[in-house]
C-alpha cells in the first residue's frame, strides 16, 4: 500500500523532524507558538523572500502564513530591509524619546479614522490588555463584553469563549475572578447582546474583531457593526475594534474605514510594525489621553492609566512600521492583494468542486479561510484532519495555517496558479487515503 500523507511527510522532511526532536528537549512540545502545533512535527524554515520561503531540507514553499498576517509586503521587502538596516547601526534602544516614534504615531493618526492619540505596545496581546484597562478607567466599570469565537490574544482577560466548547476558557491557569469579568455574547446577534446588556450598569466595553471572529473565520454580518456602534453609543459603552488582523489590510484605515464604522478604541499589531514586533492602541483623545501625566500629582498616582514596556516603540520597529505604512497608504497595494485573494478563493473552490469534496474556501479582501467540513463561518471540528491537510499542502509546496492564509501584495498570478495546482494534488492525496 502507498504511504499515507503523514508517512510521506516524515520521510520527506527529515531536517524538520530532527530539529523538532532536539527542540522538544528544551522547549515544551518543541514549539514557540500554539499555532505552530502540527502532527507529526512542525516545519523548520531557513530563509524567506517575497511570497516564498525555503525549509531546512531545501524545499520551496509559496507562503500564506506571511508572518501571521504581518507581512503585507511579503518577506524581506527591499524598503523594509533598507529601513531596518539603516536604523540598526544607529542604535536599537535609546532609553529616550525619538523622532521615529512620533512619525510612526502620525502615520497611524493619518490613516486610521478613530486614531486621535496613539500609545505603543509590543504585541497585539498587550494592546488588547491596555485597551481594556483604558475602557475600565474611562467608565469606572469592570465588565467586558466579548463575542464567542473572537480572539484577542492570550492574556487572562480575553481568554474566555475563544474556542468551542465556549464554556471552557482558552487555557488552564486563568483565575475564575478574571473570567467572571467577561460577559460572552454570540456574534452577529443584536437581540442577544441587547438582552445581555439589559439595564446593567457594570459594563465598560464591547470588544470584537470587526471583520469577524478568529481573523474572519466567523464573518461579521453586514449591518451588525452599525447597530453595535449605535447600542454602545446609546449605552455609554466603549466600543473597541481589535484590528490586529484587519488593520491596514481591509483598507489603509483598516476595517473601520472599509465598513465606515468608527470605534472609540482600536488595537493594532502585525502590519503596523512592518513585520517587526510592535503594536498600538489608538482612539479617542479623552480615553487614550488618560495615560498622560498632568500637573495633579494625586491624579497621576491614582487615576492615570499606567503602562510601561521596555521595547515600546523601539527605533527598529518604528522604522519598519513607518516604511510599511508609507508603502501602503495610497491603497494601490490593496487592489493587487485583494485581486489575488479573490482569484485564490475562486480557484480553490473550483478544485474542491471538481474533486467532489465538501471543502469550501471563503473570506474577504486578501484573506482566505478553508473549511474542510464545508461549513463556512464555523470553526473547524476535526483537528486531526487539519493536521493531515497541512502536511499534504507542505508536501506540495504550500504553507499556510490549517484554517486560513494571508495573501500579500507581492503574491503574483504565478504563485496563485502554483497554489491552486498544489492544492488539487494535496486534495487527491487526501482522497486516496480516504481522509477527504
Ligand atoms: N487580536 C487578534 C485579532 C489577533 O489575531 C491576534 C494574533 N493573531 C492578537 C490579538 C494577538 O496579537 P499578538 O500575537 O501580537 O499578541
Amino acid at each position: 500500500m502507498a504511504d499515507t500523507v503523514t508517512e510521506r511527510y516524515r520521510k520527506e522532511r527529515p531536517g524538520s523532524w530532527a530539529r523538532w526532536e532536539r527542540a522538544c528537549r528544551v522547549i515544551p512540545g518543541g514549539i514557540t507558538h500554539d499555532g505552530r502545533y502540527l502532527t507529526p512535527f512542525p516545519l523548520y524554515v531557513r530563509r524567506a523572500a517575497g511570497p516564498r520561503k525555503w525549509d531546512v531540507d531545501g524545499q520551496e514553499y509559496v507562503d500564506y502564513w506571511m508572518g501571521h498576517g504581518a507581512l503585507f509586503l511579503g518577506h524581506a521587502h527591499p524598503s523594509l530591509v533598507e529601513a531596518v538596516q539603516a536604523q540598526v547601526g544607529r542604535g536599537t534602544h535609546y532609553g529616550a524619546c525619538h523622532d521615529l516614534e512620533v512619525e510612526w504615531a502620525e502615520w497611524i493618526t493619518r490613516l486610521v479614522p478613530s486614531a486621535e492619540l496613539v500609545r505603543f505596545t509590543m504585541s497585539g496581546t498587550e494592546a488588547t490588555h491596555l485597551a481594556l484597562r483604558l475602557a475600565r478607567a474611562a467608565t469606572g466599570r469592570p465588565k467586558i463584553v466579548k463575542f464567542t469565537g473572537h480572539f484577542h490574544g492570550w492574556h487572562d482577560g480575553v481568554s474566555a469563549g475563544v474556542n468551542p466548547p465556549y464554556e471552557i476558557p482558552m487555557s488552564a491557569g486563568i483565575p475564575g475572578a478574571v473570567l467572571g469579568e467577561v460577559l460572552l455574547s454570540p456574534p452577529n446577534d443584536m437581540a442577544a447582546l441587547e438582552r445581555l446588556v439589559g439595564s446593567r450598569q457594570d459594563i465598560a466595553a464591547v470588544i470584537l474583531e470587526p471583520a469577524g471572529g478568529s481573523a474572519g473565520t466567523i464573518p461579521t454580518e453586514p449591518g451588525f457593526l452599525k447597530d453595535l456602534r449605535q447600542l454602545t453609543r446609546d449605552r455609554g459603552l466603549v466600543l473597541i475594534f481589535d484590528e490586529v488582523i484587519s488593520g491596514f489590510r481591509y483598507a489603509p484605515g483598516g476595517a473601520q474605514e472599509y465598513y465606515g464604522v468608527t470605534p472609540d478604541l482600536t488595537t493594532l499589531a502585525k502590519i503596523v510594525a512592518g513585520g517587526l514586533p510592535g503594536a498600538a492602541v489608538c482612539g479617542r483623545r479623552e480615553i487614550v489621553g488618560l495615560m498622560a501625566f498632568g500637573e495633579d500629582t494625586g491624579w497621576n498616582r491614582a487615576q492615570r492609566v499606567a503602562q510601561n514596556g521596555t521595547y515600546n516603540a523601539n527605533p527598529l520597529s518604528a522604522a519598519a512600521g513607518i516604511a510599511m505604512l508609507s508603502e501602503l497608504a495610497n491603497g494601490k497595494l490593496h487592489d493587487a492583494a485583494n485581486a489575488r485573494g479573490a482569484e485564490l478563493r475562486a480557484g480553490l473552490n473550483d478544485v474542491f468542486r471538481k474533486a467532489g469534496v465538501a471543502c469550501v474556501a471563503y473570506g474577504d479582501v486578501s484573506i482566505f479561510h478553508v473549511s474542510l467540513e464545508g461549513s463556512p463561518g464555523a470553526k473547524a471540528k476535526d483537528p486531526d484532519l487539519y493536521h493531515k491537510w497541512r502536511c499534504a499542502l507542505i508536501l506540495q509546496g504550500v504553507d499556510m495555517s490549517a484554517y486560513h492564509g494571508w495573501v500579500s501584495a507581492v503574491h503574483g498570478e504565478r504563485e496563485i496558479e502554483e497554489t491552486i495546482d498544489a492544492v488539487a494534488r494535496a486534495v487527491r492525496d487526501l482522497q486516496a487515503e480516504g481522509a477527504l
